[in-house]
This record gives structure tokens, sequence and C-alpha cells, in this order.
């Protein structure tokens, strides 16, 4: 967001759920402030506490990594070349390789986030 640049996501944990995107192309779409926002607002109402940004020790297969990097590669030809919408904007999915499942979670910009609605970021932030 601090450079503008759209940054794709992707990767693996507990060594067999793959993550796939989201995509985030600053203020066109839900940034990472909107996922949080909403992750935020989806357990408010319940007594969990959010654990961000903790590390935990858990390998990923390496197979996983590659389906999961050719995926996102494929939005990346799309967001550099302009051939098509990123697939994976506003969204990520969770493959789980033990069923080849895809779970998919959709999160639309935000309107009150104070990231991506004031079309620029603050270089303090
Ligand atoms: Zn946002």
């Amino acid at each position: 967001m601090k450079l503008n640049k759209p940054h794709i996501i992707g990767g693996g944990y507990t060594g067999h759920i793959g993550l796939i995107g989201p995509t985030i192309i600053p203020f066109q779409g839900a940034c990472w402030n909107c996922f949080e926002r909403k992750y935020k607002n989806d357990l408010k109402d319940h007594h969990f506490d959010i654990l961000l940004n903790t590390r935990k020790s858990s390998g990923a297969v390496v197979f996983l990594s590659s389906i999961i990097a050719n995926i996102q590669a494929w939005d990346g030809v799309r967001v550099i070349t302009g051939i098509g919408s990123p697939l994976m904007l506003n969204r990520k999915g969770f493959l789980d390789l033990d069923t080849l499942k895809i779970d998919w979670e959709i999160v639309s910009k935000d309107p009150n986030c104070e990231v991506c609605q004031t079309n620029s970021y603050d270089k303090n932030n």
C-alpha cells in the first residue's frame, strides 16, 4: 500500500493447508486492513482473543507450495498484463491437500477502512 504496488499472497501452513490469495490492488479492492477489520468484526460478539502475528513453526510440503505458487503466478500474469481481472481480488482460498477442497472467503473493500479509503497511504504507518 505504501508503494501503491499490487501484491499477491500465497503459501502453505499446518502441513496440508494452502493459502490462495488474496491479491491486493491498492485502493481498488480490499486491503490487508480491510481483511483485519472483517475478522475483528466477525469476532466482536465472541469471547475469543484475536491472535495476530503469532509465529508458529510448522512446515508446508513443497508440492503444496508449488500448486499455490502456480495459481498465484496466473493471477500475477493477469495483474501485469491486464489480460483479465485478478481472480483473487477480494478473496482468498484455503486448499486442503487431504481432500483438494478449496474453501473460499470473500472480503469486500470496507467503506470505513482508514487505509484504503484515503486513496493514499500514510507514510508514517
Ligand atoms: Zn482497506
